[in-house]
C-alpha cells in the first residue's frame, strides 16, 4: 500500500486562537523502529489546554499539533519495529505508546528513569513544520518516532481507555507507586477533582483505602468523584484553608489522612497538604506543575514526620500497568462516565475549548469520523 503523504491535522498556529484544519506533510519514509498510525482516539489533557492557552508555552515550537493521550491502527512500520516487550508491531495491530526517550542520557541510563530523560519527546514538542512534522494526536496520521515505547493493545481495552493511559492514567499510578503503595483500610485526600483526581478516587477505592476524600470542584466534578469511589468531597469554593483541614480531620478520626496527593497545582495545595496529612504519612505533589514557589510548613512536615515525594508523568511500565488495570476493572467503575463523546477532527478546537472551561472531564476525538461530527450527532 502506498503510504499517505500528507495528513489532516488541527494546527495549533497562535495561543489562544482556534485549532487550524490544515494538510500536514508526513515523511518519506520511516526510521528503524519507528511506525506510521492512523489514530482512532485522542483524548485531551489539561497541558493540551494550557498549550493551547498559551498559559504553557514552548517557545519557537509553533506551529504544533496537540495531543499526547492516544491510540492507533498501524499502516506501515520502519524495519525492525517492535514493542516494549519485543513482540513484532505489524500493520492492522492497535498500540499506544509512551513518549520517546534517547535512552543514552543520565536519566536514561544511570538513574535508569525514563521521565528523566534530558530528550523526553511528548508528542507536542515537535513543530508540525519540521520532519517528522506529526507527532501529536489531534491528526489523522501520526508518526511514532523509534525512541517511544510501544504497547500492543489487548483488544479488550477500549481506546478511550488505551487512550486516557497515555497520560493521566499512568500518571495516577506512578504517583500511587512513588507513594509507597496505598495500604488497606488507610485514609486517602486527593486535591483536585479533574481527570486525574477522580481516576485517583477509583484506584485509591479499588486499593483498599477506608476513606477517599476529594478536595476539590465544581461541584458536578464531586459528584463524579463520588461516582468513582470518593467517600467523601470536599468543595474548595466555599470553603476556606482552615475550614478545609477541618473537615479532613473531622473525617479520618482526627489524624489527618495517611496519604495526600496532589493532583490540583493550586497555590495552597502544599500549605494544606500538611495540614490534611496525618502523623507519618505520605505527601505525594503531582499537580504542582507550576514555577511559582509555594509555601509549606516544613515545621510540621518535621514534626508529623512526613514523607514528600515528587511524581513526574509515568513511563512506558505505568502505561503497562494503567492497561492492565483498566482490563482488570473494566467492570468495576462506570469508566465510560469519564469521557465526551467522541467527535470529528474539526471540532478538535471547541473541544480543546471545553477542556480549558472544564466543562468536559476527557474531551474524544476521533479523526475518523466526518467532519463536522459534534457530540451531539454521534453515540
Ligand atoms: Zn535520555
Ligand atoms: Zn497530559
Amino acid at each position: 500500500m502506498a503510504l499517505p503523504t500528507t495528513t489532516a491535522a488541527a494546527v495549533l498556529t497562535e495561543h489562544g486562537q482556534p485549532l487550524t484544519l490544515q494538510d500536514v506533510p508526513l515523511p518519506e519514509r520511516l526510521e528503524p523502529g519507528g511506525a506510521l498510525v492512523r489514530i482512532t482516539c485522542t483524548t485531551l489533557c489539561g497541558t493540551d489546554a494550557h498549550l493551547w492557552s498559551g498559559q504553557m508555552s514552548l517557545p519557537g515550537m509553533l506551529p504544533m499539533i496537540l495531543g499526547h493521550e492516544m491510540v492507533g491502527e498501524v499502516v506501515a512500520t520502519g524495519a525492525g519495529t517492535v514493542d516494549t516487550l519485543g513482540r513484532p508491531v505489524n500493520v492492522g495491530d492497535r498500540i499506544g505508546w509512551s513518549e520517546s526517550t534517547c535512552g543514552t542520557c543520565y536519566g536514561c541510563s544511570v538513574l535508569r528513569q525514563p521521565v528523566a530523560c534530558r530528550d523526553r519527546g511528548y508528542g507536542f514538542r515537535q513543530r508540525a513544520d519540521q520532519p517528522p512534522y506529526v507527532t501529536g494526536g489531534l491528526a489523522e496520521y501520526c508518526v511514532v518516532t523509534p525512541g517511544a515505547a510501544k504497547l500492543l493493545l489487548p483488544a479488550d481495552v477500549k481506546d478511550t481507555w488505551a487512550a486516557m493511559s497515555g497520560c493521566a492514567a499512568k500518571t495516577v499510578l506512578r504517583a500511587v507507586e512513588r507513594t509507597g503503595g496505598i495500604r488497606t483500610g488507610s485514609t486517602v485526600v486527593i486535591q483536585g477533582a479533574g481527570a486525574l483526581g477522580i481516576f485517583a478516587a477509583a484506584v485509591a477505592s479499588i486499593s483498599g483505602a477506608a476513606a477517599v476524600i476529594v478536595v476539590g470542584g465544581p461541584d458536578d466534578r464531586l459528584a463524579a468523584a463520588t461516582r468513582f469511589g470518593a467517600t467523601a468531597t470536599v468543595p474548595v469554593e466555599a470553603t476556606t484553608t482552615d475550614e478545609r483541614a477541618s473537615r479532613v480531620l473531622g473525617l479520618t478520626g482526627g489524624l489527618g489522612a495517611d496519604h495526600v496527593f496532589d493532583f490540583a497545582g493550586a497555590p495552597t495545595v502544599g500549605e494544606e497538604a500538611v495540614a490534611f496529612a496525618a502523623q507519618r504519612g505520605t505527601i505525594t505533589v503531582v499537580g504542582s506543575t507550576g514555577p511559582r514557589p509555594a509555601p509549606v510548613a516544613l515545621g510540621t512536615v518535621m514534626g508529623k514526620e512526613l514523607t514528600v515525594v515528587g511524581s513526574l508523568n509515568g513511563d512506558i511500565a505505568d502505561y503497562y500497568r494503567s492497561i492492565e488495570f483498566f482490563r482488570t476493572f473494566a467492570g468495576r467503575l462506570p469508566w465510560d462516565e469519564l469521557f465526551s463523546a467522541p467527535v470529528a477532527l474539526s471540532e478538535a478546537s471547541a473541544s480543546v475549548d471545553a477542556m480549558s472551561r472544564l466543562a468536559q472531564i476527557k474531551a474524544v476525538i476521533d479523526p475518523r469520523l466526518p467532519s463536522g461530527t459534534t457530540a451531539t450527532t454521534s453515540t
